[in-house]
């Protein structure tokens, strides 16, 4: 079978040609005589693959060095607790969070478990079709940081641009959003991601954390698996972590460098997610809940017909057309269309070809 278009919000699309290179080596890694995935993540290619993966990352997203850069495991969700464990616990026992959709939601429930955490703003009661009003944000005066989901993965929603903290540390979660376009690393205390979004195999989890906001080496009633210090000091392997997915996430990081980085892939991305917005605007069927172009996510597009009935027909006649995975988020139905990185502009092309006539044949 032909590779089909997959706009998967995660784990999704991965550029063609990564996938074929880590083919090449499954066997034999450079000469090593086995696979990534059968040799010891403290033997000297591994440490060379982790090493790169890093410094490859570093010069994409141009991190001072006064960051650290983790490669995890638990996914974006583990860090729900881990974010309030490390950065808040030991200080203060306070933060507080925008909450702009179901990400965050989940995020400021599961800090509200371990601290003392408050939602400062949301837009919940518009059903997430906005980010909330971030002017004059009523953030404590002893809040240990500032929570945000720069792009709500499930409603479609970005930051045009990031909050006025007041002076106090921000976290984003940008897990569908990574490496997505340039971000300045040195505003935020804490960025982290997921990978099956935008960068690589479920697995791994990123974590850039600004060295100074590391807490100390024990903290109580928290696992030492949980500690950002414990990991930080063992440079990410303090016990195995996810090899394979590193290695795969490193190749992604050389395929970006040498497509021009992340300025280019952000130009990309706008002009791909113009491609779409533009047919949905134009369209009589087809409607967007995010009405502010500003906040439109350039990575995840939901969309609805308006009728349950005909947006599962949609889902069913695109797959058909080799247009896959285009089902909205089981929590708010209608359709999405994620249309990361590695998502060809003919990709889109061709979804916005398929709703036309669609569109032709229902209205
Ligand atoms: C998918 C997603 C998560 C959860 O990621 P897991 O790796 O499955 O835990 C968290 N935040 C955002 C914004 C996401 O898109």
């Amino acid at each position: 079978m032909p590779r089909v278009y997959n706009f998967s919000a995660g784990p999704a699309m991965l550029p063609e040609y990564v996938l074929k290179d880590a083919a090449a080596e499954m066997l034999d890694y450079k000469g090593t005589g086995m696979s990534v995935m059968e040799m010891s993540h403290r033997s000297p290619a591994f440490t060379a693959i982790i090493k790169t993966a890093e410094r490859d990352l570093r010069d994409l997203m141009n991190i001072p060095d006064n960051y650290k850069v983790l490669f995890l495991q638990g996914g974006a969700s583990l860090q729900f607790a881990g974010i309030p464990m490390n950065l808040s616990l030991p200080k203060n026992g306070k933060a507080d969070y925008i909450v702009d959709g179901s990400w965050s939601e989940k995020a400021y429930k599961e800090a509200a478990r371990f601290i003392d955490a408050k939602c400062i703003a949301s837009s919940k009661d518009t059903n997430f079709d906005r980010i909330p009003d971030l002017s004059d944000l009523p953030i404590r005066d002893d809040a240990d940081y500032v929570y945000i989901c720069e792009n709500e993965t499930i409603h479609g929603l970005t930051y045009p641009e990031i909050p006025d903290t007041k002076g106090h540390i921000l976290v984003s979660d940008q897990s569908s959003m990574f490496l997505s376009k340039p971000v300045d690393v040195s505003k935020y205390g804490l960025i982290y991601g997921g990978v099956q979004k935008n960068v690589g195999p479920a697995g791994v989890v990123i974590v850039i954390v600004r060295e100074d906001l590391l807490p100390e080496d024990k903290i109580d009633g928290v696992p030492t698996m949980m500690n950002l210090r414990v990991h930080a000091d063992k440079e990410s392997l303090y016990n195995t972590p996810p090899c394979y997915g590193i290695y795969i996430c490193g190749k992604v990081f050389k395929y970006l460098k040498a497509q021009g980085g992340l300025e280019a892939m952000a130009i990309r991305n706008a002009e791909k997610a113009k491609i779409l917005y533009d047919a949905i605007d134009e369209s009589k069927l087809f409607k967007c809940a995010v009405a502010d172009p500003a906040q439109r996510s350039k990575m995840n597009v939901p969309f609805v017909t308006g009728n349950p009935d005909l947006d599962k027909k949609f889902v069913e006649e695109a797959a058909l057309a080799g247009l896959w995975n285009l089902k909205g988020h089981r929590s708010v139905g209608g359709l999405r269309a994620s249309i990361y990185n590695a998502v060809p502009r003919e990709g889109v092309i061709a979804l916005v070809d398929f709703m036309k006539k669609f569109e032709a044949e229902n209205l």
